[in-house]
């Protein structure tokens, strides 16, 4: 699978403590090819790659070890060009600054690192992802990103 578009690490460098590619439980079947990007809480969220803003919601402030907060985490998803998605989770309760259908640059500041959703340390979850139908929650696969450009 060649992607369409180049992506960039989603948080400054400077501020990633590792990458986690496998290690989370979660990561299993469409979200196989998910990453976690280890940084503390308020680190800069960037935009991986051009493209424009489809969902935000940070209207969240719940979160932690524990499968029944799945659906309380925050998070971004960025439409690229050829089909392309990428989606960020577990950000920090109002930290959003970008809105739906807004333009969004690679590099651009659009969120922080938080806590909410099911999340056991602080990280960034980073995923590329096409529609196979739908619904956004269920109808979607991964794609590997070997390496940030
Ligand atoms: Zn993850």
């Amino acid at each position: 699978m060649i992607l369409s578009n180049k992506y960039i690490l989603p948080v400054p460098a400077a501020s990633l403590e590792r990458i986690d590619r496998s290690s989370s439980p979660a990561h299993t079947g469409k979200l196989r090819n998910a990453i976690d990007l280890i940084a503390p809480v308020g680190t800069p969220v960037f935009a991986a790659a051009d493209g424009v803003v489809r969902f935000v919601n940070d209207e969240s402030n719940t979160g932690g070890p524990s499968i029944e907060y799945w659906n309380d985490t925050n998070f971004i998803v960025i439409e690229h060009p050829g089909g392309e998605y990428s989606r960020y989770d577990h950000l920090e309760f109002k930290s959003a600054q970008v809105k739906p259908n807004q333009p969004a640059k690679s590099g651009q500041s659009i969120g922080r690192v938080g806590m909410t959703g099911f999340t056991y340390l602080p990280h960034l979850h980073f995923q590329v992802f096409v529609f196979t139908g739908p619904n956004l929650l269920m109808d979607f696969d991964t794609l590997p990103v070997p390496d940030f450009a």
